[in-house]
């Protein structure tokens, strides 16, 4: 995880900078704008920490710039309390959010990780386990180059399964969740889908299992 820190003042951009060391990221300070732009556009951050008011180049002319030229690194401005205005300008030409100094080193690392762990997130409609991918608006249930559609009920199966893996889900809790309480659904449709979803996991060469804790109910693995 690389950050690059653009703050002319020097004393609070070393600061950062050794905190962020200190945590393990590697760091780069530089003092004005047109370093700030030269160093952010060689595109090797991760994240990159922008003061507004800078010389030679003010933080959101850097901004503006990095985005034009298709750099879409996270930048996090930081603002004093007067620049409100620059603060929205920023956010309005691609900033990804903003501290207003002075900030203490919690907050700082915890935006930090925020930005980080944003850009490298999964869609909330995906869930994954072990080598598979279950999409929740296609039903599809993909492992590698291979997929295969669900059926509505052995989707549901497969998102209970997935959602709490090594966990046994009752037969009972499947019946509840799926078919509701009032239903005659019988043990057995619950077997017959988790043989249809064995096949599928088969089918598209996963290692995920599911297994049957007897008598009880299924969990998954792999
Ligand atoms: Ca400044």
């Amino acid at each position: 995880m690389q950050i690059l820190v653009v703050e002319d003042e020097v004393s609070l951009a070393d600061a950062i900078v050794a905190i962020l060391k200190k945590e393990q990221y590697f760091a780069d300070a530089v003092y004005d704008g047109k370093d700030g732009l030269d160093y952010a556009l060689s595109g090797i951050y991760d994240l990159i920490l922008l003061d507004i008011m800078l010389p030679k180049m003010n933080g959101i002319e850097v901004l503006k710039e990095l985005r034009k030229q298709g750099i879409s690194t996270p930048v996090m401005l930081l603002t004093a309390k007067s620049e409100v205005d620059d603060k929205i300008r920023g956010l309005d030409t691609g900033a990804d959010d903003y501290l207003t100094k002075p900030f203490n080193k919690g907050e700082l690392l915890a935006r930090i990780r925020a930005l980080t762990r944003r850009k490298g997130e999964i869609p909330a409609n995906e869930m994954t386990y072990g080598d598979i991918t279950l999409n929740q608006s296609t039903y599809e249930l993909i492992c590698g180059a291979n997929s295969v559609k669900l059926g509505g009920k052995e989707f549901k199966i497969m998102q209970m399964l997935m959602y709490a893996p090594k966990n046994i889900i009752s037969k009972d809790e499947f019946i509840e969740k799926i078919w509701g309480y009032d239903s005659e659904a019988e043990y057995n449709n619950i077997e017959v889908y988790v043989s249809f979803l064995r096949k599928k996991l088969t089918a598209i060469k996963s290692t995920v299992q599911i297994k049957a804790s007897r008598g009880i109910g299924y969990y998954i693995e792999g």
